[in-house]
């Protein structure tokens, strides 16, 4: 049977990336940033530099690779559990030229976990910027797991699910838009993938009873015992 797809961002969802950036980037200036500066996520507002400093960095962060940085809590489990029964792929907004690094970590971590990784770019600094729910939309994947609500606003526009990954303060939200939900942590991840699983199994049984009922009619009508 074929698997449904769901697309896993990277960053703040399987890797620590504000925490590990920053202590990369506190090395370099001397400053004390930390998660909790991050009341958005916006970089360059957070740490006083422009766009194209940020980007130098982030990519200087990558290219140093990511030894001893552990996924974040549960994740190795969940994406263990969840690809029993979905076929999961990366969507990262991550740049094309932070894949090395990138696969390498995954790789170390999630081994054969992902069947495909996509990725997108930061759209900004893209010549052809494409949104992570059009990618989603090309390979086939019903729903992104993801910590961005731009992103999540985007997939609920196109009308697929979603769910808003964390209770950070770059994502807090009152009302999420319509096929979206927050998970504060893998656990909840995971029994929400499930329960949709269990609603579409009950709904595919209660469909068979009934063409199964149909079916019983029309042989009834067709032997004129009805
Ligand atoms: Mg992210």
């Amino acid at each position: 049977m074929t698997k449904k797809i769901i697309a896993v961002d990277v960053d703040e969802v399987l890797f620590p990336f504000i925490p590990e950036f920053t202590k990369y980037f506190n090395a370099i200036h001397g400053t004390s940033i930390s998660q909790n500066d991050f009341v958005t996520y916006e970089f360059e507002k957070i740490l006083g530099i422009p766009q194209d400093e940020v980007i130098k960095h982030m990519y200087g962060f990558t290219d140093a690779g990511h030894v001893g940085v552990e996924p974040l809590a549960e994740a190795q489990s969940a994406i263990a559990t969840l690809s029993q029964s979905y076929e999961l792929i990366v969507v990262t907004a991550r740049n094309p030229r932070q894949a090395d690094a990138t696969n390498e970590w995954l790789d170390e971590f999630f081994p054969g976990a992902f069947s495909r990784k996509h990725f997108v770019g930061y759209s900004p600094v893209m010549i052809n910027p494409v949104t992570k729910a059009s990618v989603c939309q090309a390979h086939g994947s019903f729903a992104l797991i993801d910590d961005s609500m731009t992103n999540l606003r985007e997939c609920s526009a196109a009308g697929l699910q979603g769910v808003l990954f964390g209770n950070y303060s770059w994502n807090e939200a009152v009302e999420l838009p319509p096929g979206i939900t927050r998970c504060r942590d893998w656990s909840e991840v995971v029994t929400h993938f499930f329960d949709i699983a269990d609603i579409e199994d009950a709904n595919k049984r209660s469909n068979e009873t009934e063409c199964l009922f149909e079916d019983l009619i029309r042989e009834f009508k067709d032997e004129g015992s009805l």
